[in-house]
């Protein structure tokens, strides 16, 4: 089975799904146009969400996986696609803050699982969000909900190549400023945590004047303190500001993220 036109050699490759929305394989399979050329290097053998064909049993050359951790079945199943695979990324916000699914570790979860589903839904308890790296070792973090095209370009290519991928490692601000956007924070008053959030994503929403609301994440080392304070100075409440910083997930930047 195979998903994308076939060539002379390509990588094994398979596609996981924990718990999520799945969007993170949407993008992979339908919307990164760019990348069609890259994707065609490689033999998706497992990819559920392009093809009911193929069989997760490996090996694998790349495992991509999205998604939280929420059950524990889930963790015997990580653990083997880490045996079966050479390399495997974290796909997403999900898979590496806790996106979403971390509201189970932001308030008593019976009562998330009750208001949402009136059943039990997580059957994994926590105080935090359980992410991909708390069970496997993993090679690299392709943020974003769902990821932007430059760090999925770099995690594949890097895999045809034979080397470690470069992830960018600076903030929304900086992604911002390089479009020359006018700073919604400084000029409007808006709650945008550009500052403190993982680029990646070309600084799409300060583009069209609206906040940054950290989806990509808190990239390593953030100022966490210092831009609350500002949020403060801005006439935020404390009940605000902690969910502006716990939206797509509850872990503190110094999390050692690669
Ligand atoms: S990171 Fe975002 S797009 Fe990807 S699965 Fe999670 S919620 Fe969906
Ligand atoms: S608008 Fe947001 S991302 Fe852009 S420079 Fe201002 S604070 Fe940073
Ligand atoms: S600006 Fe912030 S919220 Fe918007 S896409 Fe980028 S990381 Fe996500």
């Amino acid at each position: 089975m195979s998903f994308y036109k076939k060539r002379a050699f390509r990588p094994r490759t398979g596609f996981f799904k924990f718990t999520c929305c799945t969007g993170c394989g949407f993008e992979l399979a339908y919307f990164q146009k760019s990348l069609e050329e890259t994707l065609r290097s490689f033999d998706f053998t497992f990819f559920r969400l392009a093809s009911s064909a193929g069989s997760p049993e490996g090996p694998f050359d790349l495992a991509l996986v999205e998604g939280a951790v929420t059950e524990p079945f889930q963790i015997i199943e990580l653990k083997k696609i880490r045996e079966k695979s050479k390399v495997l990324y974290a796909v997403g916000s999900c898979a590496i803050v806790g996106g979403i699914p971390a509201i189970k570790a932001l308030s008593p979860e019976i009562e998330i699982e009750r208001a949402a589903y009136k059943e039990r839904f997580f059957g994994l308890s926590s105080t935090r969000p359980n992410v991909i790296d708390d069970y496997v070792k993993v090679d690299g973090h392709i943020r974003g909900c769902p990821p932007g095209e430059r760090d999925l370009e770099e995690a594949l290519a890097s895999v045809l190549l034979g080397k470690k991928p470069e992830f960018i490692e600076y903030s929304v601000c900086m992604e911002c400023k390089r479009g020359g956007n006018a700073c919604v924070l400084v000029e409007e008053g808006l709650p945008c945590m550009g500052p403190v959030t993982n680029a990646g994503c070309g600084a799409l929403c300060p583009a069209h004047h609206r906040a940054c609301y950290s989806c990509f994440g808190l990239m390593g080392q953030a100022n966490v303190p210092a831009l609350k304070g500002k949020f403060r100075k801005l006439g935020f409440s404390e009940e605000d500001i902690e969910r502006f910083f716990t939206l797509f997930g509850a872990l503190e930047p110094s999390s050692t993220l690669i």
